[in-house]
């Protein structure tokens, strides 16, 4: 097992914390972003380092650049260059179009795709020049099939599947694999406020008749972080439970 430097933007909680604890376990070297969560943050780095492993908590808003070429300095500076790079910082704000403000838009394509662009961009130079690289950024399902109430959202994620076919394209040759994973409905703060009504309802329509779990989502990063994956690349793997759409 190769030990790397990853980065997992949005650890401090949900879907970026399992994926923290699971590229740790595999033997990694992780940063563990977060915006305001700063004792969660680090709650989740001295587990790791509790564990025999090495982490460093680092505060970073994901959607200014000014921010990101901070948040790299810091990791390089205390860890190495990143070598996985792992988006997973996500918000909604949701409500139909005809209501939705420019706040509301503006804000959830900086924090969900605008620190894609930045992160993946300032991640590439050191994994161009060390010919290895792994970027994985945690999209959804509202990005492929849209949802109602976030078109926002829908927006964001879907441009992370065209960025993450580009860039696959754009460095595939030098050993960096640029890939996403789709979850379906996944247990955190994110849909903690989903009604009953609404929670059935997306059980009625998950073919495995449950929310997943965080850990069920960092499965298939840790699995695409791998050395074994070099061979997938520009995909999206969907994580859903079998969601009908
Ligand atoms: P969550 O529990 O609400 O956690 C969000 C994380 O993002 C927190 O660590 C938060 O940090 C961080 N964050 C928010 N804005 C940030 C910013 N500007 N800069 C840096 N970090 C920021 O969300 P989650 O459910 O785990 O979602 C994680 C990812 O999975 C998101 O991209 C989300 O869109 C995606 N996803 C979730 C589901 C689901 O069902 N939960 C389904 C599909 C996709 P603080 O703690 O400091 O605020």
């Amino acid at each position: 097992m190769i030990s790397r430097v990853a980065l997992v933007t949005g650890a401090s909680r949900g879907i970026g914390r399992a994926i923290a604890e699971q590229l740790a376990a595999d033997g990694h070297r992780v940063a563990v972003n977060y915006i305001r969560s700063e004792d969660e943050a680090e709650a989740v780095a001295e587990k790791i380092r509790a564990g025999g492993g090495e982490a460093k908590s680092v505060g970073a808003d994901v959607g200014s650049d000014e921010a990101v070429a901070g948040l790299f300095q810091e990791v390089e500076s205390s860890l190495g260059p990143v070598e996985i790079l792992v988006n997973s910082a996500g918000i909604t704000r949701d409500g139909l179009l005809l209501r939705m403000k420019v706040t509301d838009w503006d804000d959830v394509l900086a924090t969900n795709l605008r620190s894609v662009f930045l992160c993946t961009k300032v991640a590439l130079r050191p994994m161009v020049k060390a010919r290895w690289g792994r970027v994985i950024s945690v999209t959804s399902v509202a990005g492929i099939s849209g949802n109602a109430g976030q078109a926002n959202y829908s927006a964001a994620k879907a441009g992370i599947i065209g960025f993450t076919k580009a860039v696959a394209k754009e460095v595939g040759s030098r050993g960096i694999t640029v890939n996403a994973v789709a979850p379906g409905f996944i247990e955190t703060d994110m849909t903690a406020e989903l009604d009953d009504a609404t929670r059935a309802e997306v059980k009625r329509r998950v073919s495995v008749g449950r929310f997943g779990t965080p850990q069920e989502i960092a499965f298939a990063v840790g699995y695409l972080a791998g050395e074994q994956a070099g061979y997938v690349n520009g995909q999206v793997v969907v994580v859903d439970g079998g969601l009908a759409i």
